[in-house]
């Protein structure tokens, strides 16, 4: 599904500074895996989810999505496989404060132009899911944090991604809120599809089916 070949990323901060986030990442995760990525603050996790999921480009290396190279694809190709095929989880909800729960998850449809009548109900179907079925009126201030994360969980997944990248998706949420995502990434998976999380939480680490550990950029173990 998605490969990593020796990849490099070194960032630039200021005219002297560099910061090698990763050195040297060769990694495969197959199609249908449930991968969590793990290791301490700064170990390039963040970076290693980023370049996987076509949001940044490597330094140096190679990354090859469904067996095609797309590391020197254009902006528009990179942003075109992301909005077909991947479903992005951050810590942040960044939901658009003027517009209701509903509308909110909609919004990757709205934006693709491909807006059909049955997207709002598969759009409600995610929301029951989630628990949030009563609410879908409510504008994200009327939501708690917790319920934020889950419509904006509901909303990653409105494409039917084949892959999910997750970026700590339970930081700063409450027990009942973590289980909620977690189990919802289980069942995603279960359908065969891709899930990559980023997690410092060695517990929630272990409902994944294989583990990814970085150290200083570099990979420490995969199991
Ligand atoms: P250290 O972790 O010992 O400080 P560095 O971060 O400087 O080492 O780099 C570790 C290794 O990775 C070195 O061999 C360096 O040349 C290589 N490396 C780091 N970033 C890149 C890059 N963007 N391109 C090529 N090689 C890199
Ligand atoms: P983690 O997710 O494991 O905390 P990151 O991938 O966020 O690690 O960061 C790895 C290293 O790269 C850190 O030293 C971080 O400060 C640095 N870094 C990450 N993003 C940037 C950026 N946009 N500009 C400069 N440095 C960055």
């Amino acid at each position: 599904m998605i490969s990593l070949e020796n990849i490099h990323k070194t960032y630039r901060i200021g005219r002297e500074r560099k910061v090698h986030a990763l050195k040297g990442i060769s990694e495969t995760i197959h199609a249908g895996e449930f991968v969590a990525v793990v290791g301490p603050s700064g170990s390039g996790k963040s970076t290693f989810l980023a370049i996987a999921g076509l949001l940044e480009r490597p330094t140096e290396g190679t990354v090859r999505f469904d067996g095609k190279d797309v590391t020197g694809l254009s902006d528009k190709e990179r942003t075109r496989i992301r909005a077909e095929q991947c479903g992005f989880v951050f810590q942040f909800p960044s939901l658009i404060p003027t517009l209701n729960t509903l509308e909110n998850v909609l919004l990757p449809k709205t934006l693709c132009r491909t807006y059909k009548k049955s997207d709002e109900e598969w759009g409600r179907n995610l929301l029951a899911r989630v628990g949030l079925d009563d609410k879908l009126d409510n504008l994200p201030y009327q939501l708690s944090g917790g319920e934020q994360r889950r419509v904006a969980l509901a909303r990653a997944l409105i494409n039917k991604p084949d892959v999910i990248f997750a970026d700590e998706p339970t930081g700063a949420v409450d027990e009942y809120n973590a289980i909620i995502i977690i189990e919802l990434f289980k069942e995603w998976n279960a359908q065969g599809r891709t899930v990559i999380m980023v997690t410092h939480d060695m517990k929630l680490a272990a409902e994944a089916g294989r583990i990814i550990q970085l150290e200083q950029g570099r990979l420490k173990i995969s199991i």
